[in-house]
């Protein structure tokens, strides 16, 4: 099979490039397990499944299966006034997995309507209960909440290109991110700022959203989990909601099936996405609590407003469904346990390197932050000539294998990083 490269360049997008000045794309014509096959014959190792997705590697029989079976019943029906099983036992094992109280669910079509969902909720639920002013987020520096315009309004005001939009999204609080790592001492100051911004506001805000233990495409970062905890009794103690956007890091990829967990704490809200359905297709969910639903259906709407077409896609429910038996059967937390193990014995060395600025682990997550940006067509074209497919942005080459893979994986990740940074 051969790729028509220059249709691919003069008509269609890719995330976040030019179509005047694009970057190279890679034709893959197949994968399987953690590779991917080009056009060229080569294959790489993947080192991103699928930005946060692929847990169970490509081409999976099981969940091939899932959704070959799916289709010979239906591939999709309305959810509007009909159910069906695979959606239902979808939201049951959501129910049982997430932390407790969050037990009614809405399924949305992707990461970033998910969040535009919980937004929703959080603001139909103040209206319910006649505080029809607090309509405002407030959100953390360093955050990263998808590109949909209520998402990318809670984003970082900086690396999140607020400046082109001004006009146009709506205006949010935003506080400092977390300063104390993951593995630092915390400091009971760290909230200081948010606790302000609450003081002074909270009769405005409807809901803190964040990304529980680990800021994701806003810079990689992993702070610590007593810092959630704290705010989530600041949530209580002003009465804003708590939503967690756990889009990124659920399904196990911290080391905990939810990060939420490393604080021992339930949001009022959760997104999860991505790998959701191991990466095969888009589906995302947001969940909530009793009270939070009581409150929008005794409101003034006695409805949730929001419907999407595709709502509860069968396919993507079928698969959803095996992805999660999938973890289970595969004991993913010791392979995120032997990940994190692999992941430290092959990264932590090259923190030695001078452009290098930090080196940092947490579950199947691993950050080489540099003090430079990277040329992205050099360093991708690199990486691809080393047999490995890694995508860094800015400063930060980072690796968030499949689940599936192995030591000798790791190593090969990790050894191309390093002959990057030896050159
Ligand atoms: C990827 C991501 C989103 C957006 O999800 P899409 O499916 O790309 O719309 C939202 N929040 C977080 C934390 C993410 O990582």
């Amino acid at each position: 099979m051969t790729i028509d490269y220059q249709f691919d360049q003069d008509h269609i997008w890719h995330p976040y490039t030019s179509l005047t000045q694009p970057l190279p794309t890679y034709g893959v014509t197949h994968a399987s397990k953690n590779q991917l096959f080009l056009d060229d014959g080569k294959s790489l190792t993947d080192g991103m499944s699928s930005w946060w997705a692929a847990v169970h590697g490509y081409n999976h029989p099981k969940l091939n299966q899932a959704l070959t079976q799916q289709a010979e019943k239906m591939s999709h029906v309305m959810f509007g006034g009909i159910t069906h099983q695979p959606a239902i036992d979808l939201c049951k094992k959501l129910v049982e997995l997430t932390p407790a109280g969050l037990d009614k669910v809405f399924l949305a079509d992707s990461g970033s309507v998910g969040v535009e969902v919980a937004i929703k909720m959080a603001i139909q639920y103040w209206q319910s209960q006649n505080q029809t002013s607090k309509t405002k987020l407030l959100s953390l520096r360093g955050g990263y909440h998808g590109d949909t315009f209520a998402a990318m309004s809670v984003c970082d005001p900086v690396n999140g290109m607020h400046s082109l939009f001004n006009n146009v999204i709506n205006q949010h609080f935003f506080v400092e991110s977390p300063t104390v790592g993951f593995e630092q001492t915390y400091q009971h100051n760290s909230t200081h700022e948010l606790e302000h911004c609450l003081v002074e506001n909270s009769q405005h805000i409807a809901a803190i959203i964040l990304e529980p233990i680990v800021q994701g495409a806003g810079g990689m970062k992993f702070y610590h989990p007593d810092y959630l905890k704290h705010v989530r009794q600041l949530a209580d103690k002003y009465n804003v909601l708590l939503i967690a956007d756990e889009i990124a890091t659920g399904f196990g990829r911290t080391g905990k099936l939810f990060a939420c967990e490393w604080a021992d704490i339930s949001p009022d809200i959760l997104c999860v996405g991505k790998a959701l359905t191991g990466g095969y297709m888009t589906l995302a969910a947001t969940l909530t609590t009793q009270k939070v639903a009581d409150g929008i259906c005794n409101g003034q709407a006695g409805v949730f407003m929001h419907g999407p077409t595709f709502m509860g896609n069968p396919l993507a429910c079928a698969v959803a469904n095996a992805a999660i038996d999938l973890l289970i059967d595969n004991d993913w937390q010791s392979q995120v346990r032997q990940i994190e193990a692999w992941l430290n014995q092959n990264l932590k060395p090259l923190a030695d390197f001078d452009a290098v600025k930090n080196v940092r682990v947490l579950g199947a997550i691993g950050v080489v932050e540099l003090h430079q940006t990277v040329p992205m067509a050099e360093i991708q074209a690199f990486f691809v000539e080393q047999g490995v497919w890694i995508r860094p942005f800015g400063k930060l080459i980072y690796l968030m294998p499949p689940f599936i893979s192995e030591q000798s994986d790791i190593i090969k990740l990790a050894d191309a990083i390093k002959a990057w940074l030896a050159q």
